[in-house]
């Protein structure tokens, strides 16, 4: 049933890592909703009518978007993300589609709430997906309009995500343990492609020690 559910960034962040979402993804697109403006904003119910307007009046499925983000800095999820969305024209096989609720043609992004927001779930999107900035993109890149919208700029938006980036990866963000699922705080990241975790953290948590001497060879060793 197509829906849309208000989350926390935490809740997104947790959501986003669990998700099976099945289909590969390369870029996150950037869009204005334009229609609605950010003065025209009414919370979850704003959401639900362009939900509407695309089910009744475009004919889709449910909304065209995954995620949209309120001017106040609300973060609604959307389509689910395992489904493509329908968003920008040629290229919703391997992306996902965000919208700010905004016109940023005449909205000024200076004072719109939402844009810290939006960072921040962009930047989850980022590490969960194993993405670099490069892959945030504007709608207007791939269609003849302004989308989203002429006073948005895309190298100062990637740059303001790849510090929210940073700012996450300042924090000691857990791994999974399967089977049973128990989670670990061993600071995993991923550098350059490489995953890389504290390792006495880990160990401990799977019931190993490690001895603090490191051999000549460089060789650490774990011992039960
Ligand atoms: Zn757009």
């Amino acid at each position: 049933m197509a829906t849309e559910r208000e989350v926390t960034i935490e809740q997104f962040r947790e959501q986003l890592w669990e998700a099976k979402v099945g289909r590969r993804i390369d870029e996150v697109v950037v869009h204005h909703t334009w229609r609605p403006s950010a003065s025209e904003y009414r919370g979850i119910e704003t959401v639900r009518g362009v939900r509407r307007y695309h089910m009744g009046v475009r004919g889709w499925s449910d909304n065209g978007y995954h995620i949209m983000i309120g001017p106040d800095g609300r973060v609604f999820l959307c389509r689910p993300l395992h489904r493509a969305g329908a968003h920008t024209a040629g290229r919703n096989a391997h992306t996902i589609g965000l919208a700010l609720i905004a016109n940023f043609d005449c909205d000024d992004p200076e004072t719109y709430g939402g844009l810290p927001a939006a960072h921040q779930v962009v930047a989850a999107l980022l590490k969960r997906f194993d993405l670099r900035p490069r892959a945030i993109r504007f709608h207007r890149e791939f269609a003849p309009k302004t989308c989203p919208g002429l006073k948005l700029r895309l190298p100062e938006f990637r740059d303001d995500v790849a510090d929210a980036v940073a700012s996450v990866d300042g924090g000691r963000p857990k791994i999974v343990l399967l089977p049973g699922s128990e989670t670990v705080d061993c600071n995993a990241r991923v550098e350059e492609g490489v995953t890389r975790v504290d390792l006495r953290a880990l160990a401990e948590a799977l019931g190993w020690s490690v001895h603090d001497h490191i051999d000549d060879q460089g060789k650490v060793y774990l011992s039960r």
